[in-house]
Order: structure tokens, then C-alpha cells, then sequence
């Protein structure tokens, strides 16, 4: 029961059975099913209405579900303490980071029925991804991060707390660099390939980081990097192949044939941004090798 929203009034008098999918208005004498809904309240055909009705669903439920499953391994974090022990070997041990970032664990084995019993249909399930082709979760005892675009879950990543699988996503978009709208305020950013390099610079206290979760980024996260001018700190590994370099110095040149600033932030050898503050790096060191940054 609640306002109307078919007529002005400022007691409710509009009724909905959630078992026979029908509504009724003591007030306007309106009533009638999901379909008659669309048709009074968004003034269109009965054809029309189906077509709205089918659009809204394709496009609200993987967001939906994707959102319950998120939230559901947000709680699961709290019982496993192995995967807890594994963010803090990441160095990732602030819970209010680990909020912010709705870092959640996926144990395998309990999505499924959560979901199902939630009312998802199996098809669904399968369809975002999250249930593989044997319906079983697709997640299996992995530490996982939402990916967002315009504040909507597009995806979720995971990462094995075994160091026999590395990392994966769902099937789809990785979605915008991480947490965007709150760093492209920033006159200069860094940016970072992993989510657990960015938690441990947010931590020591470099908010204006950001992540592409790998270093190809998608055609959107670069024009995001390029929205306005700005200088980017590329902080990518530095790996004993080069290959985080190579990416960098690929990127430098694209962002700069863009008018980006860049720098490439050169870390020892063998390290990432999460592995140096790990191992006992500090903010001021880091800061350092922000301003020695080459061009
Ligand atoms: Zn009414």
C-alpha cells in the first residue's frame, strides 16, 4: 500500500497483491495488472507497454542480480577467515576500505541457491555469468570487487586467495576505472593495474589513484583518463619482462597524442605498487618516486 502514483493524493490508497500481480486505487477507482500499469502510468499503448516491460527487464535484472550477489559476498567475508587472512597478506586491512571498495568473498558452493531462493530464475544465473554451464558458482573461493559503470555493476572480479588461479571476471565489460567519479576531480592521478595496488595507495593516503584491473584498458576508460587535462602517473609493474613497461609506455603515447601529461613511475625491479607497501614501504617513499617520475 502506498501514494498513488497515478493520481495526486496524500494518503495512501494504492493497493498492490504481489501474489496476483494486480493494483487497485481507492482514490481514482484505477486498477488492473503490470501491463494496464505501464499503459496508465507512462501513457502508452498496450504494444508499447510490452516493449518498455521487456526493455527494463533485459536491462534492470543482471544489474539487480549482479548487485544481491555482490552484497551477498560482501557478508561472506565476515565467516571466512582465510579470506580474510589473505587481505592482509594484499596488506588490505582497513574495514572501512574494504567497505568502500565492497570487497566480498566467494566461497563456491552457496550463490545459487541464495540467488534462486531470492526468485532469480536459473536462466538468468547463467546469463550474467555467475552460474557456470554445470550450474555451479562461478566464483569458487575468491576474493571479489564489483566493477561499476555510472554506478551500476556491471561485473565482478575475482581473485583466487589459492595462487594457482590468478584472476578472472565474469563474462562482459570490466566496466569504468575504478571509483572515477570520486578521483577525476584530482588535477592529476595515478593509475594502477590491480585492485589491490590501489587499496594499499588509498590506504597510505593517495586518494586520487585509480585502476583499469589490467593494463589494457577498455576504449571508455581511456576516454575517461582523457576527459579533461590532467597529468597521469602510470604506475604499472615492474616485472622482469618489461611487459607492465611496454603497456605503460604504449598508454604514455596514446594519452599524450591526446594532450595528457604523463609520467611513468618507475618502482624497483620486481615490484607493484601493492607489493612495495607490503614490504614496508612508505608514503614518503613513494611520494618521492611520484616526483622522480620520468616523462
Ligand atoms: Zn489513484
Amino acid at each position: 500500500m502506498g501514494l498513488c502514483p497515478l493520481h495526486l493524493e496524500t494518503r495512501p490508497s494504492f493497493y498492490v497483491n504481489v501474489r496476483k500481480n494486480l493494483f487497485y486505487c481507492h482514490g481514482c477507482g484505477q486498477g488492473g495488472d503490470l501491463i494496464r500499469f505501464v499503459e496508465l502510468s507512462q501513457h502508452l499503448s498496450f504494444r508499447q507497454s510490452l516493449t518498455y516491460l521487456e526493455q527494463q527487464s533485459a536491462g534492470a535484472e543482471p544489474d539487480a542480480v549482479l548487485r544481491q550477489a555482490s552484497a551477498f559476498y560482501q557478508q561472506q567475508l565476515d565467516h571466512y577467515p582465510e579470506a580474510r587472512r589473505y587481505l592482509e597478506q594484499r596488506g588490505v586491512r582497513d574495514p572501512a576500505l574494504i567497505r568502500e571498495l565492497q570487497i566480498g568473498y566467494a566461497p563456491g558452493g552457496n550463490l545459487r541457491c541464495h540467488l534462486l531462493a531470492q526468485g532469480y530464475s536459473l536462466g538468468l544465473l547463467k546469463r550474467t555469468g555467475l552460474i557456470n554451464r554445470k550450474e555451479h558458482d562461478a566464483l569458487f573461493q575468491r576474493v571479489v570487487f564489483p566493477c561499476c559503470r555510472d554506478s551500476h555493476i556491471v561485473n565482478l572480479y575475482g581473485r583466487s586467495i589459492n595462487t594457482a588461479f590468478t584472476h578472472r571476471f565474469l563474462p562482459g565489460s570490466k566496466g569504468d576505472l575504478v571509483a572515477w567519479e570520486s578521483v577525476r576531480q584530482f588535477p592529476s592521478v595515478i593509475l594502477v593495474e590491480g585492485i589491490f595496488d590501489l587499496a594499499v595507495l588509498w590506504q597510505a593516503g593517495f586518494r586520487h589513484a585509480t585502476c583499469s584491473l589490467g593494463t589494457h584498458l577498455t576504449s571508455e576508460q581511456f576516454r575517461q583518463l582523457c576527459d579533461r587535462p590532467r597529468t597521469v602517473y602510470l604506475t604499472f609493474d615492474v616485472d622482469a619482462n618489461g611487459s607492465g613497461q611496454q603497456a605503460a609506455q604504449g598508454l604514455a603515447h596514446r594519452l599524450r597524442a591526446q594532450g595528457i601529461t604523463t609520467r611513468r613511475v618507475l618502482l624497483p625491479l620486481g615490484h607493484d605498487p601493492n607489493s612495495f607497501f607490503v614490504q614496508g614501504g612508505e608514503a614518503r617513499q613513494f611520494h618521492s618516486l611520484l616526483e622522480e617520475a620520468l616523462p
